[in-house]
Formats: structure tokens, sequence, C-alpha cells
């Protein structure tokens, strides 16, 4: 679907193809590609302006695009001149995205990454930023090709799942295919895809990119609540706690300015301080009000448990420790309790490390710090766990210091995420009682109060729209006006209280004989008016006459009671039929009344014969 469109795709332009084409030939020298490059004079200034830059902190300045060469290195100046020669590609707008903000966002994305790149040593930071400024560039791709729906509803909870059921793929999966055929290399790509989704996909690459995506996507107020779970999720998975977050966001926003000008996008000051000031508040307040509760730690299997120091450490610390040697037991406990971290013996499992992380993670989700202690188990297998869902593997023998060390800014980051969630959850309740209650306003103003039928405001617009309707489609239009006879003499009689009850028991009786598409208002008063789309003032006479049957037959022990009514067509050709309709009908009912009651008149057609 994607490739019939390919020519709204995004596209770098040919300098920078150029480029990414030299990269794949070993013999190629700077020289050569400084002569490519020169081919793109802004291209060229963007790259010397980013090798000053904060990206490159700390080297002598350069001039010359030799100098920027050498420092970015040839292959990540080409990915780099893809990205860059994708700014502004486009306009303004794509669907319904802003794409200054997306380039925005985008950049807040490649800075993240860059960062991650330096700490975790991944991958070379220019390649971290091109990739970070990429990742989200299949949203791009969907829009030009699919059009402005293609991403579905912003607001929804998982648009990727959308996009799924949609398109059969999402925008991670477009923004994989786009940077595959620009010939960026396997591992990179890779790490735009679904966790899962490519095997031999680098699980720490795919952590930093949704790290990269959620911190910049949480700089938007609205989504930062969504957003936030994941991301500490995230960075717990990278070994970041709380404060390496914090001092992420801080250093992005110190080197947003400079960078954001280089690549000529507009940022209001104000907008992005306020930006960074409110995630920085999220992340740094959230988990005070839990930290009132002390934590709770379970030591599960023979290997945690049976260290007396590791128990007295914790107990140190005010946490509470649950000891369970049995491992079948520590689960169940786990399950029933939810406690802050978990403490797990690996060498004792009935099952491979990893297969229980990934039960783990996919039962309790982020709300756990997991922490094995092994005292046999390799690299690999580590690894295994690490990628299925444990935050850390210590061996068995490491001091209880050591261990509480570990988990103090794990367990932090895990009460963060959960305030977060209970944040958002609670937001989330807002939102939703605040849809019902609008609706009932809206019912309240619709409906009248005694009888529950729609009320004379329900009745214009109805009418309204029944006659657009009837003219559209050529269709008939009529209605029955509704007046119960003597009705000042029931209450004088039987009480106003009675009155009304008489008024609720025939507003019952004549919804009875509505049909479907039929529509009975009360009007006011003891008077209902009865509207009947595509029928003709006969037929609707005729249901006028069932309904008055019915409510002289009303029982209940209610005073008997009678109705009049006049009956009535919108007639095409008059200009203001709907009002002519209406003053016929009362016409027709006024007769109805000096004709002795308790009957239904079909008003005259404007020659003289009763309409038909
Ligand atoms: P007619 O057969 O000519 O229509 O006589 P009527 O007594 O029904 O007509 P009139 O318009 O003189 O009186 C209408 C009465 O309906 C007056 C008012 O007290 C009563 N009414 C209007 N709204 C309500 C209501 O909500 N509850 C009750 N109990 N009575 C109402
Ligand atoms: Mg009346
Ligand atoms: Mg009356």
């Amino acid at each position: 679907m994607l490739r019939d469109s390919r020519g709204t795709l995004p596209s770098p332009n040919s300098v920078a193809l150029q480029l990414m084409r030299l990269v794949e030939r070993d013999d190629v020298g700077v020289f050569e590609v400084c002569r490519v490059a020169r081919g793109d004079p802004v291209l060229v200034g963007k790259a010397v302006q980013l090798a000053n830059s904060a990206l490159y902190a700390g080297l002598r300045p350069t001039a010359a695009i030799e100098d920027a060469v050498m420092r970015i290195g040839v292959a990540a100046l080409a990915r780099l001149a893809v990205g860059l020669s994708l700014v502004h590609s486009h306009g303004t707008r794509l669907g319904n995205l802003e794409l200054e903000l997306f380039w925005r966002r985008s950049l807040a994305r490649g800075l993240v990454l860059q960062q991650l790149a330096r700490r975790r040593h991944a991958l070379p930071v220019s390649e971290a930023f091109s990739l970070g400024l990429l990742a989200d560039i299949g949203q791009l791709g969907m829009l030009a090709a699919l059009g402005p729906d293609a991403l579905g509803d912003p607001a929804q909870d998982d648009p990727l799942a959308w996009q799924r059921q949609r398109w059969g793929f999402d925008q991670t999966e477009v923004g994989g295919a786009l940077l595959q055929t620009w010939n960026f290399p396997r591992r990179l790509w890779q790490a735009l895809l679904p966790p899962g989704s490519a095997p031999d996909a680098s699980a720490e690459l795919s952590s930093m990119v949704e790290v990269a995506r959620s911190l910049a996507a949480a700089l938007d107020a609205r989504r930062a609540l969504r957003e936030l779970p994941g991301l500490c999720m995230g960075a717990l998975r990278l070994g970041l706690d709380e404060a390496a977050l914090l001092g992420m966001l801080d250093q992005l926003h110190e080197d947003f300015a400079q960078l954001a000008a280089i690549l000529q996008l507009q940022v209001s000051q104000q907008q992005a301080q306020q930006e960074f000031q409110s995630l920085r508040e999220r992340l740094g307040s959230a988990p005070a009000q839990f930290d009132a509760q002390p934590a709770t730690v379970l030591l599960a299997g023979p290997l945690a448990s049976g260290r007396a120091d590791l128990q007295q450490a914790l107990r140190d610390e005010g946490w509470n420790v649950v000891v369970e040697p049995d491992l079948a037991a520590g689960f169940e406990h786990a399950r029933a309790s939810l406690p802050d971290a978990v403490v797990l013996d690996a060498e004792h499992l009935p099952m491979p490390p990893e297969e229980l992380c990934r039960s783990w993670r996919e039962h309790e989700s982020a709300r756990l710090y997991l922490l094995l202690l092994a005292e046999r188990l390799d690299g690999e297998q580590q690894l295994l766990a690490l990628r299925a869902g444990a935050n850390d593997v210590l061996p068995a023998s490491t001091p209880g210091e050591l261990v509480v060390a570990r988990l103090r800014p794990g367990i932090r980051m895990v009460r963060l995420i959960h305030a977060l969630e209970r944040e958002r959850a609670q937001a989330h309740g807002r939102q939703r009682e605040l849809a019902a209650l609008n609706a009932r306003l809206r019912e309240a103003a619709y409906s009248d109060e005694l009888t529950g039928l729609p009320n004379r405001r329900a009745l214009d617009e109805f009418l309204a729209r029944s006659w657009e309707h009837a003219l559209a489609h050529d269709l008939a239009l009529s209605c029955v006006l509704l007046d119960l006879d003597h009705f000042k003499s029931i209450n004088d009689t039987h009480g106003h209280d009675t009155g009304d009850r008489v008024l609720r028991a025939v507003a019952r009786a004549l919804q009875e004989h509505c049909r479907g598409d039929d529509l009975l208002a009360r009007w006011g008063g003891e008077e209902l008016v009865l509207v009947c789309p595509g029928v003709e003032p006969g037929a609707a006479a005729a249901v006028a006459e069932r309904m008055r049957s019915a409510v002289q037959q009303l029982g209940g022990g209610l005073p008997a009671v009678t109705l009049s009514g006049g009956v009535a067509g919108a007639a095409r050709e008059h200009p203001d039929s709907v009002g002519a309709m209406m003053r016929a009908a009362d016409q027709a009912l006024l007769r109805a009344k000096r004709e002795g009651r308790n009957r239904i008149v079909l008003a005259e057609a404007e020659d003289g014969s009763a309409a038909a």
C-alpha cells in the first residue's frame, strides 16, 4: 500500500542519498565525501555548526567541512545529512500533524538518544542523534501515503494498535522501512521497531529509542501522564534512576535552543521553558506522597532468604521484609500483595530465569523492581534475564549494603511509576465523570422533567432536521397537535398532583403508539406534538386516532380523560412550510374542540378539501 504512493513519501535530498551510497564503499576518502557534500551548501553549513555544537562539546571549533567530516565521521555525516535534509521538506502541516512541532519533538528525541549513547557507549553520538531525529519519521510516511487519518486519533490510548488493526502495520514499522530504503544499517533501523518484532534487534538500543521517544513526547503536558510510566520503566531497564532522568532532562533543556537554531526550527523560549519545567516537576515530585509508607521487599528462594545480613540491611533501611524460602510460595505472595521489590534466587528456579522474568513482567508490568541473585549464571544467561525484564543480576554473595544501594533508586522509580499510573487513572476517571455529566446535562436540556418526553427545544431541532430531510429526499412530513380535554377541571377536582400523574400516564400511553421515526414531544402544559417524518397527513391521523382511543381507555385508578388532536402535513411548495404546518394543525385542533372534543381533525388543504 505504501509502495504505490512512493512519490509522496518523505524523501531526503539527492546529496544526502549520494552520501549514503558513498558510505557503502570501503575506498571512499574524506576529500570525495566533502566534494559531494558541497553540492548542498546548506547541509555543509549545518554540519559544520553541528560539529561545533553541544553534540561534540569540548573539541576545538572548526570552520571547515573537512574537519567536520573527520570529527563526525563519514558514515555518521551521511546519515545526519538524511535527517537534516528532511526537516522542513514537507511544508508546515501534514494531516493534523503540525510539522514544526513534529521536528521540535524529533530534535528532543535526537538529543536524548545522543545522551543515552554517551552514557551507555552503545553507538557513536552523531549516529544516535540522527536515529533519534528520524525515530518517528514513520508518522510522516503514513500521513503522506495514507492521508490525514492514517495515524488514528491522537487522544487514544494505543495508536499503534489502532494502526496495526486498520492498516496491518504501524508507524514504527514504516519508519524502519524508510530507514532501510535509505541504507541505514540494519542495527539502527531495527531499533525503531516494536520490541520483539525483530528477534536479533539490540534490546538495549530499542530501550534507548523508547526512552528517547517517551521523554520527547512527555514534553507535551497533555501526554505526560500517558508517557511517564513507560518512560520510567524504560529508564529503569537501562539502569537509569530518577536522578539520572532529571539530569538528562536538564541537559536536554540546555542543548535544545542551540540545536533548534541550527535546524532552523521556530521555538518560543517561553513555551520551551514551560514544557521543561512542568515535566521536571512531574518527574521530581510524584513519589513524595508514597515515600511516607515504607517499601516492602520480598526475598524468595533459598539463596535470598538464607542471607541474614541482607535481611538486616533491608530492615535497617526501614523497609518491610518478607522472607519466603519456598519459591512457589514466594510467587504466590508477590501476586497477592505486590511488593515494591523482589530479590529472587535465580539458581533454584523450576524454569529458566528469563521465562520467569517475562511472565512476571506480563503480570505485574512495571510496578516491581526485580533483582536476581545468581552464583552460576553465565553472562549470556544474565543478559537473557535482563532482556526478559529483570532489573538487575548480582552475585549471591553481594554484601547486604550493596544490594540495598542497588534497590534504593529502583524502588524509588517503581514508586514513581506507581504514582504516575495512579495520577493517570484519576485523570482518566475525572475525564469520564465529566463526559457523563455533560451527557446528563445535554439530556436534561432536551427533555421534559415531568414526562421524560423530549421538550420544546428538542422538538424544534427535530422538526428542522426532518424538514431538511423531507425536502432532500422528496418525502412527506406530518404533525399532530394533541391537547387534553378539560384538563383544568381535572386539576380543580382532583388536585394538581393527580393532574401530573394523569399527564405522565397519557405520555406513556401515547409513546407506545409511536413508530421508529416518530417523535412525541411535550409542547408545553397539557399539549403534546407528534411529528411523523415520511408520513402523509391521512396516515398520521390514523395514528392519532389510535392514540385518542388509547387515552380514552386509560385505567389505573386515574380520573378519566380524553384527548383532541389536529393533523396537518407540510406542503413542499410553501416557503415557511414547518410554521405553516404547525398553524394548520392548530386550526384543526381548534375545530376538534369546537366540534365536541375527544376527536381527531385533519386540516383542510388550501383548496378546501381535507388534506390526504
Ligand atoms: P380544553 O379542553 O379547551 O383544552 O380545556 P383545558 O382545561 O384543557 O384547557 P386550558 O388551556 O384552559 O387549561 C389547561 C390546563 O392544564 C391549565 C393548567 O392548570 C393545566 N396544566 C398545564 N400544565 C400542567 C402540568 O404540568 N401539570 C398539571 N397538573 N396541570 C397542568
Ligand atoms: Mg391547552
Ligand atoms: Mg386542554
